[in-house]
């Protein structure tokens, strides 16, 4: 479970992508697609690129999270994720997923 927790605290077990990519269920990836593109004003969101097994697990990524500078800041840091950072509670990288989704914070906290 614990190795689901994201970077930056995000629950990938519950990630649609993920659901998608381990059940290799094609309309999850039409439907997460279109949900993600509206979301994220992101028309280069397709189908085709709903794969990812999770930030921390081996396997494909989702682009955007293959991208994440949240993600290659705890890596250049040494990190296994931002709730080992002691500038975790000020950091505004990490703050634009925690003020959208504060159970990624919560998630972060009980890790430790
Ligand atoms: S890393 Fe993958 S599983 Fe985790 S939130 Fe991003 S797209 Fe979803
Ligand atoms: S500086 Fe911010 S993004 Fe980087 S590892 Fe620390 S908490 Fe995470």
């Amino acid at each position: 479970m614990e190795k689901l927790i994201a970077c930056c605290g995000l629950d990938c077990s519950v990630c649609d992508a993920r659901n998608a990519t381990i059940q290799n269920d094609d309309d999850l990836r039409k439907a997460t697609a279109e949900k993600w593109q509206k979301m994220y004003n992101a028309p280069d969101i397709t189908p085709e690129t709903i794969n990812c097994t999770g930030c921390r697990v081996e396997g494909v990524k989702f682009s955007h999270c293959l991208q994440c500078e949240i993600r290659k800041c705890a890596d250049t840091k040494g990190y296994v994720t931002c709730g080992e950072c002691p500038e975790l509670d000020g950091c505004q990288i990490v703050a634009g997923v925690h003020k959208f989704m504060p159970e990624a914070l919560q998630n972060l906290k009980h890790l430790n």
